[in-house]
């Protein structure tokens, strides 16, 4: 069919380093497959009054440089300040839609025929119908996580009371059951404007022509043939993942980035602790000092990704993480230290701190890191998969809980620390002794999980060759639009 050499893809990313990244590798992959001719990427911002963040910069830079795609940045939308994040997102897709619908018909040929969004960006996607596009989500975490958002219709229905109240867990048809403790903010409150939002998301996600999902069959296979059987709701999945960075020189300040792969270059194989609880985090003293007790306890060299500390922890800078970025890390992390909780001070000679963006991948795939202490962003997880490094989870917010359950229990590549009731904070004997665990040679649990995320790490590396499994999905994906829409 001629005319399957003509596609123009249209994305659209929601803000943020957690929706930014994949969706440029998306692109990247959608460039180079042979049905895609052209990629056009809209990327949605926060009015935050302050610049854009140095990071997302640079790797926009870097990828409009190699000439691959468009990318076009729409204007910044206020949101209210006091919102939760999943809201601020809502709104800015929502009021993304005249501006989206502007440059789509000024386009001039070849017109993009399909819509790609994230589920925040599916109340877009009506608009799909008007410019007769073929529509779908891409969704930048795990195919559970999709489950439960396509059955949350089903589950409005059905579940009486508050989510989180329920005895029993939530079930999905052919998927693990999901406790009420790790769902994520939507479900917390079913009168809150969130759930209000969230709902007709889910709605439209039935709607679509295909979702591909970031993750592959190796990694949940159980959920993804639940999601395939139709028993959940019949929308074609396709599991396109991983599509991670490539650990390169280009996404931090090279300074920054020299210092810690020469430190790292002098530490002996699998014996050096990378900590990084995501881009926007920022921990409270309380978490920092638990958390630094607990390298002290495990003996063990560590590089650590953080942020200064915070009275509250939270996600508040989710929407805008890198703004810090850019500058050399090391005097700066020298500079800020005097915020830090005593305990800090204490460890901090047995590591590095950076405090500004670390370059995660490249730190990942250096052969001296034995373990990632992660929050299990989705991201995070299929970096530490493709590089073959064991995870200790402490999830935090959103989608971290589920993911932190996959990694733990589907997926066998590390433990889920438990989080104390009263305080709400990991003790330091928990992070000490779990990660001990996990690189001790002699644990055969331990030994089981490193040998397993080291298969998985093969197996990543030659799914997106040329006609290996993700190659295909996507190309299914299309090949099945040709057919059904006819365009
Ligand atoms: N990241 C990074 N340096 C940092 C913090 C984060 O390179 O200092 C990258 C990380 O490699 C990943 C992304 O930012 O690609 C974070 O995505 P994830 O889904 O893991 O978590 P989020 O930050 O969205 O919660």
């Amino acid at each position: 069919n001629s005319s399957t050499n003509h596609y123009h893809a249209a994305l659209l990313c929601p803000p943020g380093m957690g929706h930014i990244i994949p969706f440029l590798e998306l692109a990247k992959h959608l460039v180079s497959h042979t049905i895609i001719t052209k990629v056009t990427l809209f990327i949605a911002s926060i009015n935050n009054k302050s610049s854009k963040p140095q990071v997302e910069t640079n790797i926009l830079q870097s990828s409009m440089k190699q000439g691959f795609f468009d990318i076009i940045h729409l204007p910044p939308i206020d949101v209210p300040t006091n919102a939760n994040m999943g809201t601020k997102l809502a709104i800015i897709m929502k009021e993304s839609i005249p501006f989206i619908c502007h440059e789509i018909s000024t386009m001039t040929s070849p017109k993009p025929t399909i819509l790609i969004t994230e589920l925040f960006g599916s109340l877009v996607l009506p608009i799909a119908e008007h410019f007769n596009m073929s529509k779908f989500v891409f969704w930048p975490s795990s195919a559970w996580n999709v489950a439960l958002s396509l059955h949350t219709p089903t589950l409005d229905k059905v579940v009486e009371g508050e989510f989180t109240d329920q005895e029993e867990f939530i079930q999905i048809p052919g998927c693990n059951p999901i406790s009420p403790c790790d769902l994520f903010s939507p479900f917390l409150d079913r009168n809150d404007q969130l759930y209000h939002e969230y709902l007709p998301m889910c709605e439209e996600l039935r709607k679509v022509d295909g979702i591909f999902v970031n993750t592959f069959l190796e990694l949940e296979a159980k959920t993804i043939l639940a999601l395939r059987s139709g028993k959940i709701y019949k929308v074609p999945i396709y599991p396109i993942g991983p599509l991670i960075r490539e650990a390169k020189k280009q996404n931090c300040d090279d300074e920054n980035r020299d210092y810690v792969i020469d430190w790292l270059d002098k530490q002996e194989e699998e014996s050096v602790i990378y900590v990084s609880l995501g881009s926007g985090y920022t921990m409270s003293h309380e978490q920092i000092k638990e958390m630094a007790l607990g390298l002290e306890l495990s003996g063990k060299k560590f590089v650590w990704s953080l942020r200064p500390p915070s009275t509250k922890a939270g996600n508040d800078r989710y929407l805008t993480a890198g703004e810090d970025a850019g500058s050399n890390g090391v005097p700066k992390t020298r500079a800020s230290v005097s915020a830090f909780p005593d305990e800090f001070h204490k460890i901090q000679n047995r590591g590095l701190v950076i405090m500004d963006w670390a370059p995660q991948l490249e730190i990942l795939k250096h052969s001296s890191i034995g373990v990632f202490v992660s929050h299990c962003g989705w991201n995070s997880i299929l970096e530490s998969v493709s590089c073959g490094v064991p995870i200790v989870g402490w999830p935090l917010f959103a989608d971290q809980l589920m993911n932190a359950e996959t990694m733990a229990k589907e997926i066998g590549i590390g433990i889920r620390l438990n989080v104390a009731q009263s305080t709400k904070v990991v003790g330091s004997e928990e992070i000490g002794k779990t990660i001990w665990k996990i690189m001790d040679k002699e644990d055969i649990e331990g030994c089981a999980m490193r040998k397993r995320v080291k298969e998985l790490k093969h197996i990543a590396e030659k799914i997106w060759s040329q006609d290996g499994p993700s190659f295909c999905e996507m190309t299914n994906a299309f090949v099945k639009m040709s057919h059904t829409n006819g365009v």
